[in-house]
């Protein structure tokens, strides 16, 4: 009997799962047993497409399903997986708890670790480098890329995606180049729309699991707002009464009970793609959801859709919306020249320029050459221009030098470099010597942006004629998550070009460092 299930392992990758594989000690639930309380899970298990997205929401057992198939294709198949994690510290802690663990627990696991570890000594059991039989799985935190771009392997396995560091994730596919098998899984609770997970699931068949009422028959993709019923008293946040119904007939449900299969929004979509909403795991804590509901701080509601229900949110005041623009409109017309103004400059295929005086926008543009620039500087004569120094170092150099005292290149080179070691010195967000500029991005963006949020920028009457700026300003998104000690970590990430609101940022530096060369008292922060 055992030496015939063996033999399915190769085929079956859940088999192996079942017969392998445990976590705290005990034998997991993949939704193929008659009292599962995961039925979702079973098709979870079976479907090896090449390239499968899951959009989810925390603890529903993703992180357990792509681990597995990582350890299964090394095993089973001698071939070698890269499985990056948001971060080193993230990854090391999730190979000691969800992957070594199992190992030690099964007999047959220990047995392929161990003659893994007889041929390669030591090196088998280095944290992010595991070997079973003769395939390897590479663990490795999104923030060193080097590590990443370092490797050849068949299967690409991308751990919370949103949490990465951006700037890595294309790497993680090219990984596959040189594989026949080529298979990708991409999964992540979600952040913002249009954005990270949400972005690649779209591009899927966007499977939903559904169930079928047993009381009135009706089939149902659960969701919060009409599944979830419960009595919130404000005062004691005490949640009473709460329960899973029927969107129909409000009958109570119990989604494990009821028959359920996945079904595509989007099946003509190639790609295929899961939803896992944490309303149809057994252990669903309904009070605890509807009392984040019903929280009024933005970090927790924001924490509610993203973790909880596995949906994009973007929080209040974390990007610069149409009406904020709207509202920031003014009598005026541009192009417009004023006797103090200021510049800024993004660099790239091409230059994009915002040019502002003390408070309005006053030009906006792009133009091909760096000469084009030195003929702006020159017709509005600003007080301070900035000029982004990335990618073309040298250039900017040369038209800052060109105007000493005015122009400025622009590092963002984080928190850290401005950060003075005098203590009676209060924190300043820019430091600015004879012709260069360091800032944090977030921090610097948080004045540009909040400037147009709180309306204390005014905007022309026709600034719907720069429809470009309008969305490259937009589309910038704050967004806060939590690093591995706890602390909370903000960016700003893009979902979709943002030339403009950087050149808008450097335009605002540019003001910065005119006040702080003339007079420099660091003012309070506004965002
Ligand atoms: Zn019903």
């Amino acid at each position: 009997m055992e030496e015939k299930r063996r033999k399915e392992w190769a085929d079956y990758y859940y088999k192996w799962v079942e017969d392998n594989w445990s976590a705290r000690g005990e034998k997991l639930d993949l939704g193929t047993t008659k009292d599962t309380k995961r039925p979702y899970l079973k098709q979870i298990y079976q479907d090896q497409s090449p390239e499968i997205v899951y959009i989810k929401s925390a603890q529903v057992g993703a992180t357990e399903r792509m681990l597995t198939e990582a350890l299964w294709l090394a095993d089973q198949y001698k071939e070698n997986c890269l499985y990056v994690f948001p971060t080193s510290s993230t990854m090391s802690d999730l190979v000691q708890t969800r992957v070594d663990e199992p190992i030690n627990f099964s007999p047959y696991l220990l047995g392929v670790a161990g003659r893994a570890r007889k041929i390669m000594a030591k090196q088998a059991d280095k944290v992010g480098l595991k070997r079973l039989s003769k395939g390897f799985i590479y663990f490795r935190g999104s923030n060193t890329p080097t590590q990443i771009t370092s490797v050849d392997v068949d299967m690409v396995v991308a751990d919370e995606v949103d949490r990465m560091l951006q700037s890595s994730v294309p790497y993680i596919e090219k990984r596959l180049l040189n594989s026949k098998r080529k298979w990708s899984r991409f999964g992540s609770t979600p952040t913002i729309p249009n954005f990270g997970i949400d972005l690649y699931y779209k591009d899927t068949n966007q499977q939903e699991w559904h169930i079928k009422c047993n009381h009135c028959g009706v089939w149902q993709h659960l969701n919060f707002y009409e599944n979830i019923i419960g009595d919130y008293d404000e005062n004691t946040r005490k949640v009473t009464n709460e329960a899973i119904i029927c969107s129909k007939c409000k009958g109570k449900l119990v989604p494990y009970q009821c028959e359920g299969k996945w079904i595509a929004k989007k099946p003509e979509n190639e790609k295929v793609g899961y939803f896992i909403h944490q309303l149809y795991a057994p252990n669903v804590n309904l009070k605890q959801l509807i009392r984040n509901s019903n929280s009024t701080n933005e970090e927790v509601l924001t924490q509610f859709h993203n973790q909880d229900l596995g949906e994009p949110y973007e929080p209040e005041g974390s990007k610069v919306t149409e009406a904020n623009i709207e509202a920031c409109k003014r009598d005026y017309r541009i192009p417009l020249k004023e006797e103090v103004c200021y510049m800024g400059v993004d660099v790239g295929k091409v230059l994009h320029y915002v040019i502002r005086g003390e408070n309005r926008i006053l030009d906006i543009g792009k133009v091909k050459e760096f000469s084009d620039i030195d003929r702006l500087v020159q017709a509005y004569q600003p007080r301070a221009f900035v000029v982004d120094a990335l990618p073309e170092t040298r250039k900017a150099i040369e038209i800052v030098n060109k105007y000493q005292g005015r122009g400025y290149i622009c590092y963002y080179s984080g928190y850290k470099e401005m950060r003075t070691d005098k203590e009676d010195e209060q924190l300043k967000w820019i430091k600015a010597d004879e012709h260069k500029v360091n800032t944090d991005r977030t921090i610097s963006l948080d004045y540009s942006l909040g400037e147009i949020i709180h309306q204390n920028i005014e905007m022309p009457k026709n600034i719907d004629d720069y429809v470009e700026f309008k969305n490259q300003v937009k589309a910038l998104n704050r967004i806060t998550r939590l690093d591995t000690k706890g602390n909370s970590i903000s960016e700003y990430v893009q979902t979709g070009d943002d030339h403009y609101g950087h050149a808008n940022n450097y335009a605002r530096i540019a003001k910065q460092v005119f006040i702080e060369m003339t007079e420099p008292e660091p003012e309070l922060m506004i965002i």
